[in-house]
């Protein structure tokens, strides 16, 4: 994807940080157009809004269809305002050019589906259209995916492209909606530099409240935009209500924002990263030495015809770890997935002993 070209729309880059806004869903023409003309006040240049809703479960609203393309097109005329939907299949495709949007995102169970995503590719190519696509992370932590979904739309000639991250889902109840991973989009940032990266703190937090803090840590990670669920009446949205905002709020959370260029490292923060490459090596030496134990203890297992995992001994590791790691000020869901991450790899360790 060595030739992708910055994010512009009728030959003007979108200067950064990039802001799109607008509602989950369009509703009605009177909430569309109210919630831009708001939005417009505020100076945002980007308005998104879905046209057709991927649910969960069916019986809810799905979004109102074609119907809502010609209501952004109204807002493009009475606000100046970019516009842009997500698209799911070749139909969606076809009538967001027709209506000749601006910009295109892909949901997060749509860049999951290769099947899906190469359709998408297919009619973007016929259509010989090189519009600015989006790409949102797969659901799933696969960083492959979410490549192999750009790469596909890159193939077919796109290439204005860039990437939301919305986070990932996981099961039971979190802080967040859906998991920010920042190691994911982080490591995207260092294969594709050339990719802008905007995050969707709507969609990872889904609440309000963990709007303005999400958006800063993304800031401060060097991504390049926000895209942010606005409403004009969000207590009364029709989807994802917790975690809209009114245009007002936004506009306030904006001005809030600390955008940090990268200025040469202060002294200070060179003696600090130096610590941080010493504790680094410790670590990698005390797991390199944790490696060598448990492939002992694998061979043990082996010669005493044991199974390779034991529950009850990897639930004593996880809750005296965990209990400990409380007690230094270490997060509990943090230290489980760093001990899981360890556990696996020794299984596989293990597991290799025993072929
Ligand atoms: C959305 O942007 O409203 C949406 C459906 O998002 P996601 O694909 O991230 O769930
Ligand atoms: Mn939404």
């Amino acid at each position: 994807m060595e030739n992708i070209q910055p994010l512009a729309i009728d030959g003007v880059e979108l200067s950064k940080p990039i802001i799109i806004s607008g509602p989950c869903s369009a509703e009605t023409e009177e909430q569309v157009l109210e919630t831009a003309t708001q939005l417009a006040r505020k100076g945002v240049k980007i308005y998104r809004a879905g046209i057709w809703k991927p649910r969960t479960k069916p019986g809810g609203f799905e979004g109102v269809g074609v119907p809502g393309l010609a209501w952004l097109n109204k807002v493009r005329k009475e606000t100046g305002m970019k516009i842009s939907t997500e698209v799911a299949n070749r139909s969606h495709v076809e009538a967001a050019l027709e209506y000749d949007l601006d910009l295109l995102w892909i949901g997060a169970r749509t860049s999951a589906n290769p099947f899906a995503m190469q359709e998408i590719a297919d009619v973007l190519r016929e259509s010989g259209r090189d519009i600015p696509v989006l790409v949102k992370n797969p659901v799933n932590p696969d960083l492959e995916l979410w490549i192999g979904a750009l790469e596909r739309l890159y193939n077919a000639g796109i290439t204005r492209l860039g990437v939301i991250h919305r986070g990932f889902s996981t099961y039971g109840e979190h802080i967040y909606r859906n998991h920010p991973q920042w190691r994911i989009p982080l490591e995207l940032r260092i294969r594709y530099p050339q990719i802008p990266i905007i995050c969707d703190p709507s969609h990872i937090g889904g609440k309000r409240e963990l709007i303005a803090s999400l958006s800063q840590q993304a800031l401060d990670m060097g991504f390049d935009g926000l895209i942010i669920e606005s409403h004009c009446n969000p207590d009364c949205a029709w989807s994802d209500k917790n975690q809209q905002i009114t245009p007002e709020v936004l506009s306030v959370i904006l001005d809030n924002l600390v955008y940090r260029d990268a200025p040469a490292p202060a002294e200070s923060l060179v003696q600090l990263r130096r610590q941080i490459d010493q504790l680094d090596n410790e670590l990698l030496e005390v797991l390199a030495k944790r490696m060598n134990i448990s492939r002992e203890i694998g061979t043990y297992k082996r010669d005493h015809n044991m199974p390779v995992v034991q529950p009850n001994r990897y639930g004593d590791v996880m809750s005296t770890r965990i209990l400990a790691a409380k007690s230094m000020g270490i997060g509990e869901e943090f230290m489980r997935s760093i001990l899981s991450a360890i556990h696996e790899e020794s299984v596989r360790l293990q597991v290799e002993i025993n072929k």
